[in-house]
């Protein structure tokens, strides 16, 4: 209970209200003459330091702002990056004013009513970039705001330890180790740390599958996926910091709330998240495998992620891959059989879980009914999967029969155009997939902010420890490919999110204050 206390307090603390004491000195800039090394190193890339580096495009906005001549398309970039994630309804509104204010009107109205506003907007968007990353681009990169830029990113680079965070409760357990609750000092952010125990690691030869976790993990930012913030060691651990999901897994909401299995809303709205999660990992070539209510976590909000990416592969384009790997009863015939595979086994994964969801039991298994190996690929291959009128409707079923096609050649979502085709069957006709992507539609159900969604810490299980093996040198060069930090774009995200960016941004001797921007 007092683990729990603890916990719930500091998470109503997590917006930034949660700071150290001296958080400014945990935060304090370099002189600019000590950023040196940053001016080679950093790449001098447009996308990259103006558009996905949130900082970096907040300095290069300020930038913007402090020029006459290019105040304007700043403010037509601003609306019209707004009037993108607006509902339909609000954006035609906003789409027109826009037009008449900033574009040749009759021209333009002309122009977006025969190719669509969003196409429109991102046409205009696309322009603006191109000419803001020629010439603004280069003074940008001879003003104080490029060197504060350099500045944040010493500060982004600043070496990572068990001292960068409190520490607060376990939240669970996993196969190397334990994952723990933990905060910022600096800035009050809460996160979950997986912590891979070094000795259980090397005893059971996980270093590849570690590190592969880590790396994917780096490569994708969606918010249909849990993001790695930091990664760092201490003298026994490895450790990822990834967003905190604070309101449970699926699992426990089929189960453990009520009758087994979830409201129609809720099925539909997780199986609509989930679907934008596969599709940003697909369109990076990266398969999943490990598809399952377990590994789907909510939010404060009760929007999902997906979590436990350590058997997610990235295919080399257009290439297969083999490997029996995911978790029994979930695992696609294809994988089950050792055939090559691309994506398919994610879209079967999505047909198990919309099942499982529906019916509260998962499509090969009964309730308490303990198959075994055998069995339970007997049924994957060939069993009969039944539908009872009582949980599913024709949609639901057509669904789950669509996607727990065996033949992954005929299966919903194996054919090139994807994603698409999955977001497109009548099972989603009323989910609007681009307000779902900017994050705007509200869940069906919001977790308790006073209930702590796992297992009392007295529950979970202690970790074993391992004896017998010991550390060497070679080790060492497996942790310095592990021990990298700050991840760029969740680090900036946390600074400006926390009140942190804003607060410390300050230019002059006046130190005057940078508007609070939404860019
Ligand atoms: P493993 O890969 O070893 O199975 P997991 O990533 O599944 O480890 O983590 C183990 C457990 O820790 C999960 O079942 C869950 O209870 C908890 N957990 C993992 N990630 C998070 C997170 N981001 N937020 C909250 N709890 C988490
Ligand atoms: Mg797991
Ligand atoms: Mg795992």
């Amino acid at each position: 209970m007092v683990a729990n206390n603890a916990l719930i307090r500091a998470r109503e603390n997590g917006g930034g209200k949660g700071k150290s004491g001296k958080w400014k000195e945990l935060l304090k800039f370099s002189h600019i003459s000590q950023c040196m090394d940053l001016i080679v190193s950093v790449e001098r890339d447009y996308h990259s330091l103006c558009e996905k580096q949130p900082i970096g495009k907040m300095l290069f906005y300020l930038f913007c702002r402090s020029s006459p001549a290019l105040q304007n398309y700043i403010s037509l970039l601003d609306a019209l990056v707004k009037a993108t994630i607006k509902s339909d309804q609000e954006r035609r509104d906003v789409g027109v004013a826009l037009i008449r204010r900033f574009l040749w009107s009759q021209v333009a109205e002309a122009w977006a009513s025969l190719i669509g506003l969003i196409t429109c907007c991102v046409c205009v968007i696309r322009d603006l970039h191109k000419q803001l990353s020629g010439g603004p681009f280069l003074q940008y990169q001879e003003s104080m705001f490029f060197d504060r830029f350099l500045q944040w990113k010493k500060l982004e680079r600043q070496t990572i330890t068990k001292r960068t965070f409190r520490q607060y409760r376990q939240l669970g357990k996993g196969g190397f180790g334990e994952v723990w609750a933990c905060q910022v000092r600096a800035t009050g952010k809460m996160y979950a740390c997986k912590k891979l125990q070094k000795t259980q690691v090397k005893k059971r030869r996980g270093e590849t599958m570690a590190l592969n976790e880590k790396q994917i993990l780096e490569k994708v930012n969606s918010r249909f996926v849990v993001s790695l913030a930091y990664a760092y060691e201490t003298k026994n651990t490895l450790c990822m910091v990834l967003t905190i999901m604070n309101g449970g897994d699926l699992r426990f909401h089929i189960y453990n709330i009520g009758p087994a299995g979830l409201r129609k809303e809720q099925v539909q709205f997780y199986a609509a998240e989930v679907c934008c999660g596969l599709r940003h990992l697909h369109q990076k070539g990266i398969v999943y495998r490990d598809l399952k209510p377990e590994n789907i976590l909510l939010d404060d909000n009760g929007h999902i992620r997906i979590s436990d990416l350590g058997l997610a592969v990235e295919l080399r384009e257009g290439s297969l891959v083999r490997g029996r790997v995911g978790t029994m009863g979930y695992m696609a015939p294809e994988v089950i059989d050792d055939q090559y595979y691309g994506m398919s086994p994610d879209w079967w994964g999505l047909g198990c879980l919309v099942y499982e969801m529906t019916a509260g039991r998962p499509p090969f298994r009964e309730r308490g009914d303990n198959a075994k190996k055998e069995e339970m690929e007997r049924r994957i291959r060939a069993g009969q999967i039944e539908y009872s009128p009582k949980s599913f409707n024709t949609q639901t079923i057509d669904l789950c029969r669509s996607l727990l096609t065996r033949d992954p050649e005929q299966r919903l979502g194996c054919q090139p155009s994807g994603a698409a085709d999955v977001q497109s069957h009548a099972f989603f006709n009323t989910v609007n997939f681009r307000m779902l992507e900017a994050g705007l539609v509200v869940p069906p159900f919001k977790p308790d902010p006073k209930l702590v969604y796992c297992s009392d810490v007295q529950d979970i299980d202690e970790f074993s420890t391992v004896k017998g093996v010991s550390l060497d040198c070679a080790d060492d060069h497996f942790y310095s490919k592990f021990n990298t930090g700050s991840v760029c774009v969740n680090w900036q995200n946390e600074m400006i999110e926390t009140g942190c960016f804003l607060e410390l941004n300050l230019f002059g001797p006046r130190g005057s204050r940078s508007p609070d921007l939404d860019w």
